[in-house]
């Protein structure tokens, strides 16, 4: 008397287990080569991305240089404005040379000598430089 209680269903059951497994991994594997294939499409774009950042990057990049070179312009604005006002704007202004030389001359009678007239190129007047000129 062997009465096995659903005999063969343990087999059947390994079987079915077995056959479970086969399609959970053949599942798996399919996943696993969906996502790879989804990598796979989805690297371009990512690539695309990275450019697209890069490209953005070097947009950014350029403003600071943009930015430093209007800066700069401005400084040299300033710089020119205080020349300006230094060799010309802060001094007397004489109309002509002569003019200019005997204003040299009055100064020398009162001890201050070695003083030179030029041409203003700012203001197209004579001022007067303690200073040789150049040329
Ligand atoms: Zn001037």
């Amino acid at each position: 008397m062997r009465w096995v209680p659903g005999g063969g269903s343990p087999g059947g059951e390994g079987a079915g287990v077995g056959n479970c497994r086969d399609v959970v991994v053949g599942w798996f594997a399919g996943g696993l080569w969906g996502s790879m294939a989804g990598m796979g499409s989805r690297k371009p774009s990512a690539k695309a991305k990275q450019v697209a950042a890069f490209k953005s990057q070097l947009v950014d990049l350029s403003d600071p240089f943009a930015r430093e070179e209007t800066r700069r312009k401005r400084m040299s604005g300033e710089k020119e404005a205080a020349l300006r006002k230094k060799a010309c704007e802060s001094k007397n202004r004489y109309s002509s040379r002569s003019e200019a030389l005997i204003v040299i001359e009055e100064c020398a009678e009162h001890g201050t000598i070695g003083l030179h007239a030029y041409r203003c190129p700012y203001c197209d007047g004579w001022h007067l430089t303690s200073k040789p000129p150049r040329d």
